[in-house]
């Protein structure tokens, strides 16, 4: 399980629906009590952005013609993890989907352009920053 630090607009399909699936599956084992101490110690998960990136998520599945129609359960946000610097270009190097996605095609891909594309290729305006969040 973990959150992407990258607009939701630059996941390929298979992680956009992915991280959806992981948002529900925290507040799952949040609300069981589960540990989940490997997943903050490795910066995969910030608690305070998983309402966000469900909702961001699930809008641009929207977007895209997919069914969203399940909403966050509650959860009680213990307020940890934190989310490691680098991952887009992980994210990159994992997929070539995003990758393509995040350099809008071009060759070379790092996170600096993971991060630049989202204007860039966006293929019209949309609305504000919705489910962008800053990386710190
Ligand atoms: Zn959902
Ligand atoms: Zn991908």
């Amino acid at each position: 399980m973990r959150l992407w630090p990258v607009d939701p607009r630059l996941l390929c399909r298979k992680h956009l629906l992915g991280e959806h699936v992981e948002t529900h599956m925290m507040v799952g084992s949040l609300n069981r009590g589960i540990s989940m101490d490997g997943f903050y110690s490795r910066g995969l998960i910030d608690t305070r952005l998983i309402r966000a990136r469900h909702d961001a998520v699930g809008a641009e599945m929207g977007t895209r013609g997919y069914q969203h129609a399940s909403p966050l359960s509650p959860f009680i946000d213990p307020r940890r993890g934190h989310l490691a610097a680098g991952a887009g270009a992980d994210l990159c190097r994992r997929c070539v989907e995003c990758a393509e996605l995040a350099s809008g095609g071009a060759t070379g891909h790092t996170e600096a352009t993971l991060w630049a594309a989202a204007p860039v290729t966006s293929p019209e305006p949309r609305r504000a920053t919705e489910g962008h969040l800053a990386i710190q």
